[in-house]
């Protein structure tokens, strides 16, 4: 680290899309003395890249709905600069009810809609099937056509974080891992990486799969458990284009886009596979991940009724990674009561591509501003002090995944 620069007024620790997010809101926010570290050679090089990139705003709370709405604000004014693009395709979503337990929520999802200003509307089997007529709606009870939704590709959304953020005088230095932050007092002033140490007032650990570790480096546990996600992409496909809406089933545990001419299917499987984040250091990965083709069989069955092709078509490709859940699935944003200028940036709960922007605005939020909104303060760190056991947080946190699209999750 000797050439590079070795004081920020802020380091952020880990480059996916939420450390880039939160670069860039900073900066926007004037906080321009900031340097990200990057343990890879380049930034969006572990989770992020494996994101299906759906961006969804339909939500159960109006603060999960706003939240997503400004990560939409973002991406759409990303595209229409001149700067690296995230490729945003703002195509819509259509949201499929196959039992009356769902219909009813949609309608109470349609009410947060409507409270937040979110245009987001009802409509019939033949306006669904125009929109994908490669799909099947016979069995749909309801359907919920959110035309401002969409989808990205993950890794140009951390690039254009990049561009921005830099634009206004953010560091960015990959290939180098902080191995710890250091602090005097209760107080951060350091990381020590394997490239040499920086002196730093503030500390942001957006480091995904490796948030616990460096959390526990300043003795604080905080329960972020890595759960496996998977999702399949098949050969091209009769019908598919780019332009196509995003497609829930939550009945059928099911999200589907279209990738160029090809479809991609995922969706939450009922047994959760979870990692012990102690099982692996800070300065080791963890396990790689084969793909699991009992629980890819089973999401192509899931959607056979609806797109009966589905099981003739070819896979391509496995996307699949370690997103980090809570237990009580929930962000973790804000900085830590007990060890000052330590601020946590994570705790996504398989939604910190879509949720990048919101996440950025809300770290901002939380440290710059004097009285953060209700909202911000409960997704504070500070809510895990209590003693808690890693059997419940795995248990609890497996939960919220395996129930992910269960009605009233
Ligand atoms: C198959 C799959 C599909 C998904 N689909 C979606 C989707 O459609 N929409 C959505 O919103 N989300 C989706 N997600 C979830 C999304 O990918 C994650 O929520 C998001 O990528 C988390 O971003 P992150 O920046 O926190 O983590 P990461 O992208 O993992 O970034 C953390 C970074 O920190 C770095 N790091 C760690 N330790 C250190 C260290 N000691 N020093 C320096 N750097 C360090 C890592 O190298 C890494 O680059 C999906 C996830 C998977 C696996």
């Amino acid at each position: 680290m000797s050439a590079q620069p070795n004081h920020a007024e802020i380091v952020i620790i880990g480059g996916g899309a939420v450390g880039c997010a939160v670069a860039y809101s900073l900066a926007k926010a004037g906080k321009t003395d900031i340097l990200l570290l990057e343990k890879e050679p380049t930034v969006a090089a572990v989770t992020t890249p494996q994101a299906a990139g759906l961006v969804g705003q339909v939500r159960n709370t109006v603060e999960r709905t706003k939240l997503a709405m400004w990560s939409v604000k973002t991406f759409s004014q990303f595209e229409r600069e001149e700067l690296h693009k995230p490729a945003w395709r703002q195509v819509g979503s259509l949201r499929v009810a196959l039992c009356d337990e769902r219909v009813e929520e949609f309608r109470h999802m349609k009410a947060i809609a409507d409270e937040s200003d979110l245009e987001v509307d009802f409509i019939d089997q033949q306006a669904a099937s125009q929109k994908w007529p490669a799909m099947d709606f016979t069995r749909a009870k309801a359907i919920l056509w959110c035309p401002t939704d969409g989808y990205l590709q993950p890794s140009d959304l951390t690039m254009s974080y990049v561009a921005h953020a830099r634009k206004m005088g953010a560091r960015f230095q990959t290939s180098t891992r902080v191995l710890k932050v250091l602090t005097n007092h209760g107080r951060v002033t350091g990381v020590e990486t394997d490239a040499g140490t920086a002196n730093c007032e503030m500390v942001i650990n957006a480091a995904g799969a490796h948030a616990y570790h460096i959390a526990r480096g300043v003795g604080l546990d905080l329960p972020i458990l890595p759960v496996r996600h998977e999702y399949f992409i098949t050969v091209h496909a009769a019908g598919l284009q780019p332009d196509l809406p995003v497609i829930r089933i939550p009945d059928s545990t099911l999200y589907l886009r279209a990738e160029i001419n090809s479809l991609l299917c995922g969706g939450w499987e009922r047994k959760a596979l979870s990692t012990d984040p102690r099982s692996f250091p800070v300065e080791a990965e963890p396990p790689l991940i084969e793909s699991d083709w009992d629980v890819l069989g089973w999401f192509a069955e899931q959607l056979a009724p609806e797109m009966p092709a589905v099981e003739q078509l070819g896979v391509r490709s496995v996307f699949k990674g370690w997103p980090t859940f809570t237990p009580d699935g929930r962000f973790i944003i804000g900085e830590s009561s007990q060890v000052k200028g330590f601020v946590m940036a994570g705790g996504c709960n398989a939604h910190g591509v879509s949720g990048s922007a919101g996440i950025g605005r809300h770290v901002v939020e939380s440290i710059l501003d004097p009285d953060p909104s209700p909202y911000v303060k409960s997704l504070s760190p500070d809510r895990f002090q209590q003693p808690w056991s890693w059997d419940s947080v795995q248990a609890k946190a497996q939960h919220i995944y395996e129930t992910y699209y269960d009605l009233g999750h």
